[in-house]
């Protein structure tokens, strides 16, 4: 296909005109990997065609979202019928009521939980109740973990051990920033450090329990039962960023699969986001009664939205989670994602290709190293030009992964032995490429 008749390329060059970058969120413009975004002209089940028609098996689900696959026909029907009933109304429906209360029996960490839009105000939202309910301004971060563009979080690790960040985005006052704690992610002395200098005046701790925007690195248990502890010794609040990780990796979370590991173990705070939309703008965060009763209108922390709990948005969501609820669906979800990463590692270790993957429930990554990193520093030791070449190659055989190293893959309800094969058979052909 020459440029003149890619699709794709006309329509980014005319996106570029008028939408910075082309795109309306950054990761999607391929800045890392170089070439042209894929346009998509729609999607059904695991797979998606762009502007020219041409098919792909879709790793990426809207970063996350869509656990069923693209469609769903009890999905589609339920978005269908809220449709009829009318888009917005700026009062209560009863949907929002189910769809709480579906919530909070599948992750029994939270009494209630507010709805929002997106994963970045439900974030920004948990750190402001944090901050309310307990009266204090710091908060601790950790590099490589994303929670959303809100001013407080978008900051990169300072330069001493324990110290405050500094901006990662032009915008962002300093000032915003200093209350910023940011530690290496699975470092048990920076945290030690960080609660012994500051701990009377953390409000709270919030971290991805699997940091899927470092890929696939899971916090270790020794050191999330350490979070806990240090948080419950200071009277600050653990929240859990599960926007990501949320109904993605087990019904119950990543904290459903640290409970098992830690007797007891709990997080105060949980934001949730992506699944619980089913590919709809919803978020939401959670927790405790008294926690929560802090949230106007009862409480002083103040939190609101026009288009909260969206009456096509929480359909959406409460069809998906009907779903996602059945027995047996993690099950055969995680063995399938399985099977992918046990193929590929299979393929690229045949090949003599550094190569390490992890996977939960159906959120998988890989790293181009020869063992699974645990912090930001080392995932992008990660060999990003070899990544580039995978990324494409995969690309022009009809297999879309995430178009960068430092982000996570997802496999959906609707990926068959098929698909997994087809992907195989395709990353067969590129490993050998890359020797
Ligand atoms: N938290 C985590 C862990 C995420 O992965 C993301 C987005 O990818 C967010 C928060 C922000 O969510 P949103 O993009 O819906 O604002």
């Amino acid at each position: 296909m020459t440029p003149s008749t890619d699709r794709n390329v006309e329509l980014f060059e005319r996106a570029r005109e008028r939408i910075p970058g082309g795109v309306n969120s950054p990761v999607r413009a391929f800045r890392a990997v170089g070439g042209t975004p894929r346009f998509v002209q729609r999607a059904e089940g695991a797979w998606f065609w762009d502007a020219n028609g041409q098919r792909y098996i879709d790793y990426i689900g809207s970063w996350g979202p869509m656990i069923l696959g693209h469609g769903h026909p009890a999905v589609v029907e339920a978005v269908q019928q809220a449709v009829l009933d009318g888009f917005s109304f700026g009062a209560p429906t009863e949907r929002e009521v189910q769809l709480a209360e579906t919530i909070v029996k599948l992750v029994p960490t939270m009494d209630m939980v507010r709805l929002v839009s997106s994963g970045t105000e439900a974030a920004m939202s948990a750190i402001r109740l944090a901050r309310g309910a307990t009266g204090r301004k710091h908060l601790i971060k950790f590099e490589g973990c994303y929670h959303g563009h809100a001013d407080a979080l978008l900051v990169k690790a300072g330069s001493g051990l324990a110290t405050f960040g500094n901006p990662t985005s032009a915008g962002v006052p300093p000032e915003v920033a200093q209350h910023t704690i940011v530690l290496e992610y699975n470092n048990l002395e920076q945290l030690e450090e960080a609660f012994a200098r500051h701990g009377a005046d953390i409000a709270c701790l919030m971290i991805e329990p699997i940091a899927g925007n470092m890929n696939f690195v899971r916090a270790t248990v020794p050191f999330m039962r350490r979070c806990r502890e240090l948080c419950d010794r200071h009277g600050a609040l653990l929240v859990f960023d599960e926007v990501m990780t949320g109904f993605r990796v087990a019904l119950g979370g990543a904290q459903s699969l640290y409970g098992r590991a830690i007797p007891g173990f709990r997080p105060d705070i949980t934001v949730l986001g992506k699944v619980i939309g089913g590919g709809m703008p919803l978020a939401a965060f959670g927790g405790p009664r008294a926690i929560m009763e802090q949230l106007a209108p009862l409480g002083p922390v103040y939190q609101a939205g026009t288009l909260s709990g969206n009456p096509i948005a929480t359909a959406c969501g409460l069809a998906t989670l009907e779903q996602i609820a059945q027995p047996g669906f993690y099950d055969t979800l995680a063995a399938r994602t399985q099977s992918l990463v046990d193929g590929l590692s299979l393929l690229a270790r045949s090949e003599g290709i550094d190569f390490s993957a992890d996977c939960e429930g159906g959120m998988f990554g890989f790293f181009l190293l020869p063992e699974l990193p645990q912090n930001y520093r080392t995932v992008m030791t990660s060999d990003g030009a070899r990544f580039n070449r995978l990324f494409h190659g995969l690309l022009e055989r009809g297999v879309y992964i995430a178009p960068a190293l430092y982000e996570a893959g997802f496999v959906s309800a609707a990926h068959t032995d098929e698909d997994i094969a087809t992907t195989l058979e395709a990353a067969r052909e590129v490993f050998a490429t890359l020797r």
